[in-house]
């Protein structure tokens, strides 16, 4: 992909001769869409960039801030396998990308394990009983396994033992889900966790790079152990991507959202935008579009509607939601972890972020420490319509509970919340999906999917990223390449990618 770009580039062969008449709408100025707003903007494509938060650029990808503290949704390491996308990042941010070295540990009962877990401290912290207990429950699961296991608990088991399924899978698995261990598909188990069992896992505990070996051992570690982070948080790298397409002539326009999608039964021709300070709509127009939109969103903005199964498809769609309470605790340190996962079962939160250890410029004040507390849920639900005080409140109490500060430690928190943080790909998604992109590449074809929700797949950045300049140069160039391949054709080492699993997982269960 980089090669044949470059090399189109640099031929000048196909950048748009017409480029005026190519201008394109995007719709949504998360990564996805302003990395096609600025490929564009590298082949001579003018572009307009809607985005309906009025204060924020990045998408899931922002900062925001609050008296000076920085707040990241969900951590936001910047590593990929594909280096278009890791210069991508060296061009727009340069020395403001930090290298950082990784720490996160799980919390379990009132101790630390290393993540990714390491045999000797996984037993010093289980104790000498607790481990004699772990050993039998897996030799009772060797010798009694289940049958054809259905679910993630008996597929868990089967390989672990139910003690350690109880310590290092269920309670964490059920948070991230909102759903029993009893009900998750036993499928996803085994697309997760791969042909790993306890034997095995021990094995690659006390040899952890034999398995890769070589430079490519080398390259897996580097993944493992650092990644890349913006001085001012993920928000800062999307910030400066939106100030040069401003300098190069490109409007990129906040507080501007999406509200119909028009189109003449072939193409689509405008779009209408309504401006969140004024309310009033202003119709887009444009010769191509792309979309970073949910698509279960997209799907009623359409003008006229499409067909009710299409519609069906849009629906049927469904996502997990996420939230942080950020907690600014007059501390130095409370952590040194980057991350933390709490599989403790005695509270709620899922996750908890130490923002100044991904980077000291995330706080003002280094006598002080911000930590966002995350918890997974559904929009609509206890969590999610929780007032704001409730939840800061919840979060104070969890980090007493946990013996991580005092409660007059807790200087302020504010709360943050993330609809659609998740794409679910349930046992229908791939259909509904099929459906719908099938239906839009026929009906309308200058309407291009693109991005996370944009596409419903489970992607990072990096591989939002590809989707969006696969499109532009299509766009740009006539090129014809597929964008819903690049989960495919990435050339990711899933496998390493795997080792160094956020455990929320990139993959997503289904129900049994
Ligand atoms: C908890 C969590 C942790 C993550 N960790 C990492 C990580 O460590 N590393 C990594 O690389 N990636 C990570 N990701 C993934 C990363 O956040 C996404 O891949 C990326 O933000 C997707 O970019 P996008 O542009 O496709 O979508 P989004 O970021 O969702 O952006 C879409 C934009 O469209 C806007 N929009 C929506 N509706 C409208 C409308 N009607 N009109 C106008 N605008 C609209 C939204 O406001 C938003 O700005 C993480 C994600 C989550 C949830």
């Amino acid at each position: 992909m980089r090669s044949e770009a470059r090399r189109q580039r640099s031929a000048g062969a196909g950048v748009a001769l017409d480029s005026a008449g190519k201008r394109t709408i995007i719709m949504g100025a998360g990564p996805a869409g302003l990395t096609a707003a600025y490929e564009l903007m590298r082949y001579g494509v003018p572009s307009v960039t809607l985005e309906k938060d009025a204060r924020y650029v990045g998408g899931i990808s922002r900062t925001e801030e609050r008296d000076g503290y920085r707040f990241d949704i969900g951590g936001h390491r910047f590593f990929s396998k594909n280096r278009e996308v890791e210069d991508f990042w060296t061009e727009i941010l340069g020395d403001e990308m930090l290298t950082r070295r990784r720490l996160s540990r799980i919390f379990y009962k009132g101790r630390y394990f290393d993540y990714p877990l390491k045999a000797g401290n996984a037993l010093r912290n289980l104790g000498t009983v607790e481990t004699a207990r772990c050993v039998a429950s897996y030799a009772w699961a060797r010798l009694f396994p289940t049958r054809d296991p259905r679910t993630f608990e008996e597929w868990v088991t089967n390989h672990f033992g139910h003690r350690l399924f109880s310590i290092f899978f269920k309670t964490y698995t059920e948070k991230v889900w909102g759903i029993s261990t009893k009900e998750l598909s036993a499928d996803w188990a085994a697309q997760r966790i791969k042909g790993l069992d306890l034997t095995t896992a021990i094995k690659n505990a006390l040899s952890p790079w034999k398995k890769s070996g070589g430079d490519h051992g080398a390259a897996v570690r580097t993944l493992v152990d650092e990644f890349r982070y913006p001085r001012r948080g993920p928000g800062e790298m999307w910030e400066r991507v939106a100030e040069k397409l401003r300098a190069g002539g490109n409007i990129v326009a906040l507080g501007q959202e999406v509200v119909s999608v028009r189109h003449d039964g072939s193409r689509v021709t405008s779009v209408i935008a309504r401006d969140a300070a004024s309310g009033q709509t202003r119709d887009v127009t444009g010769a191509q579009f792309i979309s970073t939109l949910p698509i279960r969103e997209l799907a009623h903005k359409l003008e006229p509607a499409m067909p009710p199964w299409v519609v069906a498809a849009a629906d049927d769609l469904k996502y997990r939601d996420f939230l942080t309470v950020a907690l600014v605790v007059n501390k130095r340190e409370v952590f040194p972890d980057n991350w933390i996962y709490i599989h403790d079962p005695s509270v709620r939160v899922g996750r908890m972020q130490n923002f100044k250890a991904w980077s000291p410029s995330m706080t003002p004040n280094q006598d002080t420490t911000c930590i966002g507390l995350e918890y997974f849920c559904f929009e609509g639900d206890g969590l999610w319509t929780a007032s704001d005080d409730h939840l800061v409140a919840l979060a104070t109490r969890e980090m007493v509970k946990l013996g991580m500060c005092k409660p007059e430690d807790v200087m302020w928190g504010v709360v943050v919340r993330q609809p659609k943080a998740y794409p679910v790909y349930d046992g229908a998604y791939r259909r509904d999906l099929a459906v719908i992109r099938d239906h839009l590449a026929a009906a309308l074809p200058n309407l291009h999917l693109v991005g996370r929700n944009g596409m419903h797949h489970y992607n990072n950045q990096d591989h939002s990223m590809m989707t969006a300049m696969l499109t532009a140069r299509n766009i740009a160039t006539g090129a014809t390449y597929d964008p819903w391949k690049v989960n495919t054709d990435a050339e990711y080492h899933e496998e390493a990618r795997l080792e160094d699993e956020d455990i929320s997982g990139r993959l997503v269960p289904s129900r049994a």
